[in-house]
């Protein structure tokens, strides 16, 4: 299978390649040319599968130039009981009837990212000997919390790798940090930026976008790549948990087989919902994707006008994660709907660039509007509903996914849509420790807590043990103390790969 850039100005490549290039020199995400089919039967025959079957058969779909062993073995050094605290790896939690919550945070960082990033390096390294590179690839990460950690814990170690995370020094949890700065491994570098998300963003783009610089590291056998949600990498994996939970409720008959479901995904970057597209388009039967924001509802506006303005205030809220006002995978399903037309789809991007917005035309949005239900929670509608959740089902949730299930809500009663709906749980409670203490033993309860205080708390109230990843993290020792300003961040670059040699 081949794939193309949305901006029509690349050639057509393999997907070894387009993994390893990330994005695409003319400025566009490649997409696969042709979207591969799952027939009844076969999704018949995956039913008694596990999830690791189940994931190699979607990745072998969309990544035919690598070898089925080659892919057997990329799942089996993912998604196995090392890293994942749960042999389900994603399992689906069923709350009544008709709502399932699939809990997509057993990886090693507590958030979905693990998902994909625990599988991405067995994918670069092996897309890397495939197109004949031999050069030690240099992963550069910018982040706002969730993403470095991700990162770092699927890349420690792996031959022929180095990770550099950038994070702002101010912009970041202190769990988040703590779980960044006491990062081991042999191969991992943690540098705080003095500035904000933005900073250290720009920082990264322009490192990847000096020339110069580049060829300079390929004369020293360094290759820079990104772990962003733009690489097609990080989509494809998560492709497979779609399927996955769609395949579970057949399995334990809460669904006949071939029956239309919903999914509802809190969305920032538009990558995960995008996955959900691709499964609905490989023919798994969803009805409705409902795309669920916080208070940054640049996408609900988006979904419900055809009109995308990030013209607006940027808002930090209690679900970080979600907090973006540029969703770039959103590119991808512009390109998928409007036909494929990369001069409409460059156009849009143009205007996003030039004017902060973008109108698509007609038939683009009729589509949209077919496939898509929007909205989107605030802060406090999102801690009620995180409480509401506990004290109807014993079940606790975080920020996240508290926005979803508030938009979920919301649908209900717009649409009065009773088809059974699956909630993508995007973060461990553990995660969003604060906030969801907060919100189900109410303000008094957090007082003068500290974060591992609260770690324990959580463990009560939920039943469940503190997720290894988070736990003991005040005891390890911190090992990353780099800071830089950010017009620093390429020389940092140099002096780290120079004292990795
Ligand atoms: C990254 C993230 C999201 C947003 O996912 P996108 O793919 O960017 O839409 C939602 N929740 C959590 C916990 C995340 O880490």
């Amino acid at each position: 299978m081949l794939y193309e850039s949305t901006r029509g100005q690349f050639k057509k490549i393999l997907s070894a390649e387009a993994i390893k290039l990330g994005i695409s020199p003319d400025g566009g995400l490649f997409v696969p040319c042709e979207i591969p089919m799952i027939s009844i039967n076969r999704l018949k025959e995956m039913t008694n599968q596990d999830y690791q079957a189940r994931a190699a058969v979607i990745l072998k779909e969309y990544l035919t130039d690598y070898s089925e062993e080659e892919i057997d073995e990329c799942v089996s050094l993912s998604y196995n009981q090392e890293k994942f605290d749960s042999p389900a790896i994603a399992p689906v939690r069923q709350l009544d009837d008709s709502l399932y919550i699939l809990e997509l945070w057993h990886g090693p960082t507590c958030a979905f990212k693990d998902m994909a990033l625990q599988i991405l390096p067995h994918l670069l390294t092996k897309a890397a000997v495939k197109t004949g590179d031999i050069s030690t690839i240099v992963i550069l990460v910018a982040t706002s919390g969730d993403t470095g950690k991700a990162a770092l814990e699927g890349f420690k170690d792996v031959p022929r790798t180095r990770i550099i995370v950038f994070y702002p020094e101010q912009g970041v949890s202190a769990m988040q940090q703590l779980q960044m700065i006491t990062q081991e491994g042999n191969n991992v570098d943690v540098v705080a930026v003095r500035g904000n998300f933005d900073d250290a963003q720009n920082g990264v783009k322009d490192i990847f976008g000096n020339t110069g610089f580049n060829q300079d590291l390929h004369r020293k056998n360094y290759r820079l790549s990104s772990a962003n949600s733009i690489n097609w990498g990080r989509l494809v994996p998560q492709v497979a948990y779609y399927f996955s939970a769609y395949l579970d409720l057949v399995a334990k008959g809460n669904v006949t087989l071939g029956e239309k479901i919903n999914f509802v995904v809190p969305t920032g970057n538009f990558g995960n919902i995008l996955s959900a597209y691709y499964a609905l388009e490989m023919g798994l039967p969803i009805s409705r994707l409902i795309c669920a924001s916080n208070a940054n509802n640049v996408l609900t506006d988006f979904i419900r006008t055809g009109v995308y303005n990030r013209k607006r205030q940027f808002r930090k809220t209690i679900s970080p994660s979600m907090d973006i006002l540029i969703s770039s995978n959103l590119e991808r399903l512009l390109y998928h709907l409007n036909g494929r037309d990369h001069t409409k789809t460059s156009e849009w991007m143009a205007s996003l660039k030039d004017s902060e917005k973008y109108h698509v035309d007609e038939l683009t949005f009729a589509r949209i509007d077919r496939l898509f239900w929007s909205g989107f929670a605030n802060d406090s509608e999102t801690m009620e509903t995180i409480r509401s959740i506990f004290q109807k089902y014993n079940y606790v949730i975080d920020t996240h996914t508290g926005v979803g299930i508030n938009v979920y809500n919301k649908y209900l009663k717009a649409t009065g849509d009773t088809t059974k709906t699956i909630i993508a749980s995007t973060a461990s409670p553990f995660k969003f420790n604060t906030s969801v203490v907060q919100a189900v033993l109410g303000d008094d309860a957090v007082q003068n807590k500290n974060e591992f205080e609260l770690l324990e708390m959580l463990a009560v109230l939920s039943g469940n043990g503190i997720p290894f990843g988070l736990k003991d993290l005040d005891k390890k020792t911190i090992l990353h103390r780099r800071t830089v300003s950010k017009n620093n961040m390429r020389d940092e670059v140099n002096n780290i790969l120079q004292s990795a040699n």
